[in-house]
């Protein structure tokens, strides 16, 4: 297919207003399944964690997952929603492979919450309040492997594996009004949204939230209209995108996308998409009408969800702290600056963080290590592999450069030999021997070795020439494999050279 053409982004949003809409799935860390006892994991061997239910023999009856309604409900609760007081299962029918009963046990028109509403606020510092029309339960479907093809899609596969391990796991599906009024910044709106729906379930302790296992996926919708009308444009919706990242660049390709052809008198189609990481761009998935037929209908099987007041009362009072506000929080107890804590949040690594300074780090510390050094090996290692290190033995590395133990390049040698899995810092610095030397007789030692060989640098410093001492601690550095204290080593040839005749 050829590839579309894009249209300048900035011109793109001179001539049109973007209009999204979000639509995250949340797997929910149930120990089973949303309607029968199979393990709820991720990982197994394929088609191990599968009964008559979740594949739908004859005969088979559903129940549903207590613990599974109850997070359900709190992330309802932390949304601001409303909690409907009697919510029934409906049937979505479709056939399709990686479903082995020919519908989804979803939710229809009663929801288990609805009306709600989130703050987000964009890198640029504004914030908008994004409305939340719904949050349903539903189920996952088995996921399907193509063989053959040259992409993993099934376009061009020979055959296709099926797995259920995955069907009938819980889901939580939230869905937003239309957001109005991003501007250029909808993509990263979009993405922002994403990042604080995952820190809210994270930390209500209801999904395990990693994105690169899907516990959190996104569809976005993306239409744009003429600046001053009213009616929307016709959407496209780019299915389960699963970084952040990626959905920052779907919603901006979309947009560009959709400006060339609107403005080359065009029509959009409305479809879903698929995102393609590699390629930067997004590709036609199948047509869907605002009237698709599911042919949604009660299910027979299951009786109402109906939580009772109490219920809802002690969930909410069990709510923790809101994401904004442990910003908030966070912001003034670290005393970063608002650029190096917008910068930390941009990251994604409040959570390391945290846990680093709970681990008795100094907070400046911990944003220097993980901002720096572990963000550098991070990006090489490339999206989605997770670094070999915890909070506490970065804790531990920074309070071994606070102790005067190792200096920073030792310290970046040690964090490699963590990274590795040699153990704690300060069991690698023991074993291999690698604290700084902070004997100043042996500096001493080593300082009057190097002066031997270099005469001119005492008279030199004398003069006040300090650039001549740097031959010497170079000389020093390199005697002890850089083990030195290299200001501890200057400090010493200055006294040396002061009591020299
Ligand atoms: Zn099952």
């Amino acid at each position: 297919m050829a590839k579309a053409e894009l249209m300048n982004y900035e011109k793109a949003l001179e001539q049109f207003e973007v209009v999204i809409g979000l639509e995250v799935h949340v797997e929910l860390n149930t120990k089973t399944k949303m309607f029968c006892g199979c393990k709820n994991e991720f990982g197994n061997e394929p088609n191990t964690n599968v009964c008559p239910i979740c594949i739908a023999l004859p005969g088979a009856l559903p129940a549903v997952n207590k613990t599974a309604v109850e997070s359900s409900i709190k992330i309802g609760l932390a949304l601001g929603c409303d909690i409907q007081p009697t919510g029934r299962f409906a049937r979505k029918n479709y056939f399709y492979p990686d479903l082995a009963k020919n519908f989804q046990t979803s939710q229809y028109d009663e929801p288990i919450a609805f009306n709600g509403s989130l703050e987000i606020e964009v890198p640029s510092g504004a914030v908008h309040n994004v409305l939340i029309e719904r949050a349903h339960m539903e189920e996952d479907a088995g996921k399907l492997t193509h063989i053959g093809g040259a992409t993993g899609r099934i376009q061009g596969a020979e055959y296709s594996l099926v797995d259920y391990n995955r069907a009938g796991v819980p889901l939580v599906e939230i869905v937003t009004k239309p957001i109005f009024g991003a501007g250029a910044e909808a993509p990263e709106l979009a993405a922002a949204y994403v990042r604080s729906i995952r820190e809210i379930v994270k930390a209500l302790g209801v999904s395990d939230a990693r994105m690169e296992r899907g516990n959190v996926r996104c569809d976005a919708n993306v239409s744009l209209r003429p600046h001053g009308t009213e009616k929307l444009g016709t959407r496209t919706e780019t299915k389960n995108v699963n970084s952040l990242r990626s959905i920052e660049r779907a919603v901006r390709y979309e947009i560009q996308r959709q400006a060339h052809i609107l403005a080359s008198g065009d029509t959009i189609t409305q479809e879903t998409r698929h995102w393609h990481e590699d390629k930067g761009s997004t590709s036609a998935g199948r047509p869907k009408s605002d009237a698709d037929d599911y042919r949604y209908f009660p299910e027979p099987d299951l009786v109402p969800v109906q939580p009772s007041k109490e219920l809802i009362e002690s969930l909410r009072a069990s709510l923790p702290e809101k994401p904004s506000d442990r910003r908030k929080r966070l912001a003034a107890e670290w005393n970063f600056s608002e650029l190096e804590f917008r910068d930390v949040v941009n990251a994604d690594l409040l959570d390391q963080i945290e846990e680093t300074v709970a681990a008795g780090a100094k907070s400046q510390a911990a944003r220097k290590w993980w901002m720096g050094e572990l963000a550098r090996i991070a990006n090489e290692a490339g999206d989605g592999v997770e670094l070999n290190v915890t909070p506490a033995q970065v804790a531990e590395l920074a309070k071994l450069i606070e102790d005067g133990k190792i200096n920073d390049r030792l310290a970046r040698e040690v964090l490699g030999f963590v990274l590795a899995g040699e153990g704690s810092p300060a069991e690698i610095v023991a074993a291999r021997g690698l604290e700084v030397v902070s004997d100043d007789g042996a500096l001493i030692a080593a300082i009057e070795a190097a002066l031997a060989n270099a005469p001119d640098v005492i008279p030199a410093i004398k003069e006040g020439r300090m650039q001549a001492a740097g031959q010497v601690i170079g000389a020093v550095m390199k005697a002890m494999a850089g083990s030195a204290d290299a200001a501890r080593v200057r400090e010493l040839l200055i006294e040396i050279a002061n009591k020299a005749q």
